[in-house]
Order: structure tokens, then sequence, then C-alpha cells
């Protein structure tokens, strides 16, 4: 059965897409820790992100690294911090997340919610900027 990130991936389940590639997708959080934070995935479904082959799991990151810069444009941050977890959803991705300081990387922070209009208007920002 395919994951949610498969789904959200082939458009299947909406989401607000920042950047997308044959390979590659990037989407909102929509639990946010900060305004910007974005989930990279590959569309191959595999569970844990260190079982990704060598060369996909370093595509992945130049991806990412792509994605964190347009994030770094639309979002005034100090720098976009990079996490990965992957304990509740079994489909590889790395967390984006804009930080202010170090207290926006706590996931034990209570996550954010922001107007539909205002998560379009960011994804839209940093899918032009990528
Ligand atoms: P993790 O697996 O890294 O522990 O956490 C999964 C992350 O995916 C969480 O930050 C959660 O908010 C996010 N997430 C879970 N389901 C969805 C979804 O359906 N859409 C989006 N955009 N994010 C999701």
């Amino acid at each position: 059965m395919a994951t949610i990130f498969s789904k959200i991936a082939a458009g299947e389940i909406p989401s607000y897409c920042c950047a997308a590639d044959e390979e590659f997708y990037a989407f909102l959080d929509i639990n946010p820790m900060a305004k910007g934070h974005t989930l990279v995935i590959p569309r191959r479904e595999v569970d844990y992100i260190f079982d990704l082959e060598d060369d996909e799991l370093a595509r992945l990151h130049v991806f990412a690294a792509r994605v964190a810069r347009a994030i770094k444009k639309v979002i005034p941050c100090v720098k976009v911090g990079e996490a990965v977890l992957g304990l509740e959803v079994p489909h590889a991705h790395i967390h984006l997340i804009p930080m202010q300081s170090e207290r926006d990387m706590l996931f034990s922070n209570p996550k954010l919610k922001f107007p539909e209009e205002e998560m379009q208007a960011v994804a839209d920002a940093i899918r032009s900027n990528f």
C-alpha cells in the first residue's frame, strides 16, 4: 500500500508543493514548527532514509540544498536547519526548518498553524525561487 507521502508526491492527496522533479518532491509540513517548514522526499518508497542507495541519498541532499536556498530567500532566518526523524511517516524525508534560534529545531515544541492562503503563498514563493 502506498504511503501518504507517495500519494502526496503523485498529486492524489493535496499538498503545498515547494519543488519537484522526476525523482524528488518537496512540500510544506502540515503541522509546521516554523513558517516555511518543508519536507523533502524521494518519490521512491523507502522507509528509512539510510536504506537509500548512496547515490540516491546524495542526490536527495543536493535537491534538499536547492530547496533550502530557496526557503532562505523567502523566509527571513539565520539558517535553514535540517533534521531527519521518520518516526511518524514510514517514507524517508528530510525536514528543512527556517531557524531564528536553536529552539526552532525542538520537535517537542507545540506545532504552528498558518492560514491556507499564507501556506499557499509561502509554497509558491519557494517554488519560484527554486
Ligand atoms: P516524522 O516521521 O519525521 O517523525 O514526522 C512526519 C512529519 O510529517 C510531521 O512533521 C508531520 O507534521 C508531517 N506530516 C504528516 N502527515 C502529513 C500530511 O499528510 N501532509 C503534510 N504536508 N505533512 C504531514
